[in-house]
């Protein structure tokens, strides 16, 4: 198995080729091309898999063959429990899109919120957040979730054990209905199946 045969782009195998990776991980394989398909997917997967890239690279190539926005609203949201997670990926989406005309931005409680309130003015397609600060920012006017065509939940169930799940309800509504849905989650309890339910539609399952 190669990247090459995933569908991906040649501005998406550039900068996989740039990372050194030669072949995908198993929920890389299995991830991408429901996803590309637009297919809503929950993926049982542990940190170490490779999963950050396996939700990244084919959420790029949706973002990049779509219409650009004028005003960039976001067009993706990545939810994350924690700051240093949240960082991670966005490094991970940075170096993923360096070859294409894609604008990414982390925000995250914990520090000053102006820089990150001016960073989203100059209009932003893939955002990765903290579900507090998301809220805080969204309720002070600083950014709009209107036209989000694909939500990101990662750590799903860290995301509950630390207790965002009234959050993840609240910034559930300022979505549009139509969206496609990826859940990534190390574990598989009642409550995340429950919210998993309530979330993806169709979705398919997939297992690093
Ligand atoms: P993650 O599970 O997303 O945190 O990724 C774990 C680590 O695996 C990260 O350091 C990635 O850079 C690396 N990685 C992801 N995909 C691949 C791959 N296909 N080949 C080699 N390393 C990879």
């Amino acid at each position: 198995m190669s990247f090459n045969t995933l569908g991906l782009s040649d501005a998406l195998l550039n900068a996989i080729e740039k990372k050194g990776y030669t072949i995908p991980s198993p929920i890389q394989e299995k991830a991408i091309p429901p996803i590309l398909e637009r297919k809503d997917v929950l993926a049982s997967a542990q940190t170490g898999t490779g999963k950050t890239a396996g939700f990244t690279l084919p959420l790029l190539q949706i973002l990049s063959e779509g219409q650009k926005l004028r005003k960039r609203p976001v067009r993706s949201l990545i939810l994350t429990p924690t700051r240093e997670l949240a960082a991670q990926i966005l490094e991970n989406v940075r170096e993923y899109s360096e070859f294409l005309d894609l604008r990414s931005m982390v925000i995250f409680g914990g520090v000053n919120a102006n820089p990150q309130i001016r960073g989203l003015r100059n209009g932003v397609d893939i955002l990765v957040a903290t579900p507090g600060r998301l809220l805080d920012l969204h309720n002070q006017k600083a950014l709009s979730l209107a036209s989000v065509e694909i939500l990101v939940l990662d750590e799903a169930d860290r995301m509950l054990d630390m207790g965002f799940q009234r959050d993840i309800n609240k910034i559930l509504n300022l979505l549009p209905t139509k969206r496609q849905n990826l859940l990534f989650s190390a574990t598989f309890s009642k409550e995340i199946k429950q919210l998993a339910s309530g979330i993806l539609h169709n979705p398919v399952w997939v297992e690093a």
